[in-house]
């Protein structure tokens, strides 16, 4: 009986050893990549939009989305011109 308790302990302590390996792994593997923004809340992008009509070229760095509504000049939309894809 004791037997089967010490048993029942190790392998208790076991599970919890690797429950605690495995949150300190995904641990490490979540640090570099920090978890994306609430919707809403600011992110930072390197897009550049550029006029169609002035050739006016602006770089936004900050938005609410990782792909924004573009500015406006000269009473239009602007045309992005970095790929979403080099972001
Ligand atoms: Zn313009």
């Amino acid at each position: 009986m004791g037997f089967t308790l010490l048993k029942i302990a190790v392998a208790v302590a076991a599970g919890f050893v690797f429950l605690k390996v495995g949150m300190a792994v995904l641990g490490s593997f979540a640090r570099p990549v920090p978890p994306p923004p609430d919707p809403g809340e600011l992110r930072r992008v390197r897009l550049t939009y550029e006029c169609a009509i002035c050739s006016t070229t602006v770089r936004m760095t900050m938005a609410n989305d990782e792909v924004p509504e573009p500015p406006r000049h000269c009473m239009d939309d602007m045309v992005l011109v970095t790929s979403p894809d080099d972001i």
